[in-house]
């Protein structure tokens, strides 16, 4: 499996135990065949309908699958205008991680990895935790202990074993680099090329469910960007093969009490800025200072001609309410994305197409925990 560094051109033959490139950069897949749609396994309702897409080689096809992916694309109204609900946290787990870790597990299974870290605030550890139940794979995963009480619940139940680290999000990270550097396999939903790969095939999904046609805008929360940058890498490789015309205007969503990339991207900054890691906000999955994969985020938005939005803790919480109201319960760090729909409004023709990302249920963070 051919890889490249997009922080230094590296181009190497991907190794597990070399989970970063030594610039510090985070690797991707550097040979993408062209999108053939020919390929497209239509009588499959999950991501392996786009197994003859992606450039990995499994030895059993597919080895660690609960079902992952083709999610429904749900037409909803808010604020008075019409938008698609992309609803990412119809998955095995419940969230959007699902999509890039069941193929990442496959592929960690099929080279006979029995033993994986990973570090979380709660989502990819229960998707891991999962997968790893599901392939009789050992998993450990670091979260902080403020994370919520049900998501720590439900990666326990699976079966990983959950050590909680006291204090900011990066602690639990700094925790499991520990591990890691000692020969731990990281099954890591920040730096596995084969778990970016995959989340390409969501665009891929909103084009077919759109009769194959793009919307005009596609908005996401910001963490580690891995569904950011799965979105804008999708649409590439369709706009690579000629079967679109343009990709969709991307829209990245933070909580203004963490909002790196709107600052950086907002404000046109040659350098990463530095925030407060200890900010707190209701959005406790987006609490992510220096996501690795910086620098293809910013080149993910300007090449997208697309907009960073920061919201406030009043406007996550009233769009989490009125979400519900509409019948979608999804958890506050889900709920960005629709806060943000109301500056949104603000540009936008109300012609234009917008899908937005619903990423994680609300069963999973009861405002209450
Ligand atoms: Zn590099």
């Amino acid at each position: 499996m051919k890889i490249f560094c997009p922080d230094c051109g590296r181009t190497t033959e991907f190794d597990y135990k070399e989970w970063h490139c030594s610039c510090g950069g985070a690797w991707e897949l550097a040979e993408q065949k062209v999108f053939d749609m020919s390929l497209i396994a239509s009588s499959l309702s999950s991501l392996w309908r786009y197994e003859k897409l992606l450039p990995i080689e499994l030895k059993e096809q597919p080895s660690v699958s609960l079902g992952a992916g083709w999610t429904p694309l749900m037409p909803a109204e808010y604020g008075g205008r019409k938008i698609l609900l992309k609803l990412e946290y119809r998955m095995p787990t419940a969230s959007f991680k699902d999509r890039g870790v069941e193929v990442m597990m496959s592929y960690l299974h099929s080279i006979d990895v029995r033993h994986v870290v990973e570090d979380s605030s709660g989502n990819a550890g229960a998707s891991v935790a999962a997968y790893a139940a599901r392939a009789g794979i050992k998993a450990e995963i670091y979260s902080p202990a403020h994370a919520s009480k049900a998501k720590l619940a439900q990666i326990a139940i699976y079966g990983a074993k959950v050590h909680t680290v006291a204090g900011a999000r990066i602690k639990a990270t700094r925790a499991v680099m520990k591990v890691v550097k000692q020969g731990a396999v990281y099954a890591s939903h920040a730096y596995h090329p084969v778990y970016l790969l995959a989340q390409q095939t969501a665009a891929w999904e909103v084009w077919e469910q759109l009769g194959f046609k793009i919307p005009d805008w596609y908005v996401v929360p910001v963490g580690q960007g891995g569904k950011l940058l799965g979105i804008w890498l999708g649409f590439r490789r369709l706009l690579a093969a000629g079967l679109i015309e343009k990709i969709p205007r991307l829209v990245a969503v933070q909580p203004a009490l963490l909002a790196p990339l709107c600052e950086a991207f907002n404000q046109n900054l040659a350098k990463w800025p530095i925030t407060n890691p200890k900010a707190t906000s209701v959005a406790k999955g987006l609490a992510i200072t220096k996501p690795v994969r910086w620098k293809r985020m910013l080149q993910a938005l300007r090449e997208s001609n697309g907009k960073c939005i920061a919201v406030s803790e009043e406007e996550i919480l009233s769009a989490h309410k009125k979400l519900a109201k509409l019948s979608f319960y999804v958890e506050p760090t889900s709920a960005v994305v629709v806060a943000a729909l109301r500056h949104l409004f603000a540009v936008v023709n109300p012609k234009e197409t917008i899908v937005i990302s619903l990423t994680g249920s609300g069963l999973k963070s009861p405002l209450s925990q």
